[in-house]
């Protein structure tokens, strides 16, 4: 079957500095390294190396293209994403010596996709095939509403949290994933605890301690704990294992294993530095402490 993701395509722009500028201070910064990002794109390219396949539905601005190459080469369908004439988006990320870290991000073309180029793709999709989307992007609720009237499975990854587009994509999904922060923020907007959500599977993520999968349809809870670790950047962690849920899903695994699968790119991911280029493929997850 295909993943469709609905997401961002960024270009992050990651800037060493001794400290993290102060309101009014102007800081010459003692690196750069340019990489492809956005939650949308981490996804797509975490569910094409782990062999599934993928068609990204998005938008760049003028200047995107070596981010769609960037895609392409990971595997990743481009045919569904549009070339705007509006900034691609892009992260300007400072990180500090201490490991502290902030991060301007301008969404650009992610948020200017039109409709109809949601529904061009979804027209090609097929019923049993995964539609997934995230928070950084326009057009959430409306591509779920399409998707599921499709006969397509809806993944939801609430991040960043936005209690308004989280309301509205709520009640359209199937599979709901959450880090520990997003689980607090959603029940502080909404008054239901992951376990009481009308979502069949909903995963929250722990970081260093796992993950804990709520199967709302038997009302059981399982807890997965991580594979230990020395973590050397966290950067898309939570991406790598939504693309890898998601991928294993998709492949006709039961949820437990397509968890496991997740846990150990997760962890490989966090000893690497870099966003979606760091990403492992499937044969570095099998092959990881085997
Ligand atoms: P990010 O925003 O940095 O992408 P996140 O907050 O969305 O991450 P996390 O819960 O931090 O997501 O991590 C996702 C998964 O990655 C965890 O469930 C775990 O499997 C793995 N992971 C993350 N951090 C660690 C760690 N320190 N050691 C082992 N596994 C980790």
């Amino acid at each position: 079957m295909t993943i469709w993701n609905l997401g961002s395509i960024n270009a992050d722009h990651v800037y060493a500095v001794d400290h993290i500028l102060a309101p009014g201070e102007t800081l010459a910064a003692t690196d750069l390294t340019t990489g492809l990002g956005g939650k949308g794109a981490n996804m797509s390219v975490a569910c094409a190396r782990a062999g599934a396949r993928i068609g990204h539905i998005g938008a760049v601005g003028p200047e995107g293209g070596w981010a769609v190459d960037r895609l392409t080469e990971y595997g990743v369908d481009n045919r569904w994403i549009k070339r705007l004439d509006v900034p691609s988006g892009h992260a300007i990320i400072t990180v500090a010596e201490d490991g502290e870290n902030s991060i301007i991000l301008f969404p650009g073309a992610n948020r200017a996709l039109p409709i109809e180029a949601i529904r061009a793709a979804l027209a090609e999709a097929e019923v049993g095939d995964w539609f997934l989307t995230q928070n950084e992007t326009n057009l959430q609720a409306e591509a779920a509403a399409l998707a599921r009237e499709m006969g397509l499975k809806v993944g939801y990854a609430a991040a960043p949290f936005d209690a308004q587009s989280v309301a509205a994509v709520l009640p359209l999904i199937d599979f709901l994933i959450l880090n520990e922060v997003e689980a607090a923020q959603l029940e502080a907007a909404t008054g239901t605890a992951p376990g009481a959500l009308e979502v069949n599977d909903v995963i929250v993520t722990l970081g260093a301690d796992g993950a804990r999968w709520f199967d709302n349809r038997s009302g059981t809870v399982e807890d997965f704990p991580a594979i230990p670790v020395t973590p050397v950047d966290t950067t898309g962690a939570g991406d790598t294992f939504t693309g890898y849920v998601l991928a294993g899903l998709d492949r006709g695994m039961p949820m437990g294993q397509a968890i496991g699968l997740a846990m150990r790119a997760g962890a490989l991911m966090v000893t690497r530095p870099g966003a979606a280029d760091a990403i492992p493929d499937l044969a570095e997850v099998q092959a990881f402490l085997q």
